[in-house]
């Protein structure tokens, strides 16, 4: 039923860039005959799942949106996948994304324009747009998506369903394509919070192939899915409220939420991270840095596409010049520059010592509550086309989201109204590392 959604969608959404349907059928029989056997399989049996394009596929196609990877088919399976598959969830194919995942919309993908199953002259959000689209579409029960700095979240806000990055560390990175190491992590999006935590539950643990992996034990998140908030305290960060560029309708979504919050049984107050608004500028020194030195390795000798063969240096330079989009090309240059002899002290060093003071800002808050609230991103679904000559006024979108990556934090955006055009608004729930469950408990007795 998911791929007849599929067929019948695809032409207006498209969110997909691969449909394994002949793999889904024959993976779905399997699952089938390992029940009929007797066989304890688990969690995630038969559930169809949509993949972002940004995670390695044994044998299928993984493009990161990209020209270069156009022909890239990975001879290895990454862990969060893999152990899908083992827990008996069936892959319905890879979704679309803004190239190496840097972009808000979805429109830096090298491949198609995704629409808002919204409304589909407006953007899903990105950079997992494709498979933000493709839950709110209903083709796919949950998708995986990756979250630098609000990729999860802002599409799950714009597209109208449940989206969570988790701890950093919590969720194996390996065979999850880097774009910048020390931000990415893998989570899920859904349509419940009841999903997205049977879905985390299917990819978290200690994996000795990522170095970054944090061997804690995963506890059974579906114990904290409770109705009531009595006792449980939660912030409201002064700054987001502050914040200019704040749509009336979501300052206004945001509002009621916390207000249902309260009436749940939560105390409120108001905290303060003074240093949350230095989160973009932060990232966007050390993402693009990290970014730089990740994407070394397209150079026409080890992955996908190689142009001219000439010489060494014309075949770097020919690979990278047409391979690499516009949006990449920039996020390199600000990358390099900014890890430069002479420039390194003043920038990159720098943004690592506000990503220290951000850090700082969020441990003295949960000192004092459970949980932080605000919204996922300071506008609704923008139109295609809106935003791409303007990449500060896209890189605004993440305003919000962009602080938790660096801080390593939990960060779960959940649907809380609707503006009046009828778009989905998103309510962001941030947790202290590792505390999940109270994400879920908050999420589930809003929702
Ligand atoms: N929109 C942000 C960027 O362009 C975040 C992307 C992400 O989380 N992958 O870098």
């Amino acid at each position: 039923s998911y791929l007849d959604q599929i067929a019948a969608l695809e032409p207006t959404i498209r969110s997909y860039l691969t449909v394994t349907g002949d793999q889904a059928l024959a993976q779905a029989a399997q699952v089938d005959d390992r029940i009929a056997a007797g066989e304890d399989i688990g969690l995630l049996t038969g559930i169809p799942i949509a993949l972002k394009d940004n995670l390695c596929t044994q044998g299928v196609r993984t493009t990161c949106g990209s020209k270069i990877l156009e022909n890239f088919v990975p001879p290895y399976e990454s862990t969060v996948t893999g152990k899908l598959r083992d827990a008996g969830a069936i892959a319905l194919g890879k979704t679309n994304l803004d190239e190496f995942a840097m972009g808000s919309s979805t429109e830096n993908s090298a491949y198609q324009i995704t629409g808002n199953p919204w409304d589909v002259t407006r953007v899903p959000g990105g950079s997992s747009g494709g498979s933000a689209a493709a839950v709110a579409a209903g083709e796919c029960a949950v998708a995986l998506g990756s979250d630098t700095g609000g990729s999860i979240r802002q599409p799950a806000s714009f597209c109208g369903v449940v989206g969570l990055k988790p701890t950093y560390g919590l969720v194996s990175r390996f065979g999850l394509v880097a774009y910048a190491s020390s931000l990415d992590q893998i989570g899920p999006l859904s349509r419940t919070v009841e999903d997205a935590a049977l879905l985390l539950q299917g990819i978290a643990g200690h994996d000795p192939r990522d170095s970054t992996s944090l061997d804690v034990k995963v506890p059974d998140y579906t114990q904290y899915l409770k109705t009531d908030l009595k006792g449980r305290k939660v912030g409201i960060i002064t700054e987001t409220f502050a914040a200019e560029g704040i749509d009336p309708a979501v300052r206004t979504a945001t509002e009621k939420a916390i207000q249902q919050l309260k009436e749940l049984g939560a105390e409120i107050q108001e905290i303060s991270c003074p240093r949350f608004p230095y989160g973009l500028p932060t990232y966007y020194i050390i993402a693009p840095s990290e970014a730089s030195s990740n994407l070394a390795r397209y150079d026409g000798v080890k992955y996908g596409v190689r142009n001219n063969n000439d010489s060494l240096m014309s075949m770097y330079t020919k690979t990278r010049a047409e391979g690499f989009g516009p949006e990449v090309k920039r996020r390199i240059m600000i990358g390099t520059y900014a890890l430069s002899a002479g420039y390194y002290d003043a920038y990159y060093l720098k943004a690592q010592k506000v990503r220290t003071l951000i850090k700082q800002d969020f441990e003295a808050a949960f000192g004092q509550v459970d949980v932080l609230v605000c919204p996922t991103a300071p506008t609704t679904a923008f139109k295609a086309g809106e935003k791409v000559d303007d990449p500060l006024s896209m890189y605004l979108s993440d305003l919000m989201t962009i602080p938790v990556n660096l801080a390593g934090l939990p960060g779960l955006s959940l649907p809380c109204g609707f503006d009046d055009q009828g778009l989905p608004i998103g309510l962001q729930l941030i947790g202290n590392a590792l505390r999940e469950d109270l994400l879920f408990e908050v999420g589930y007795a809003y929702e």
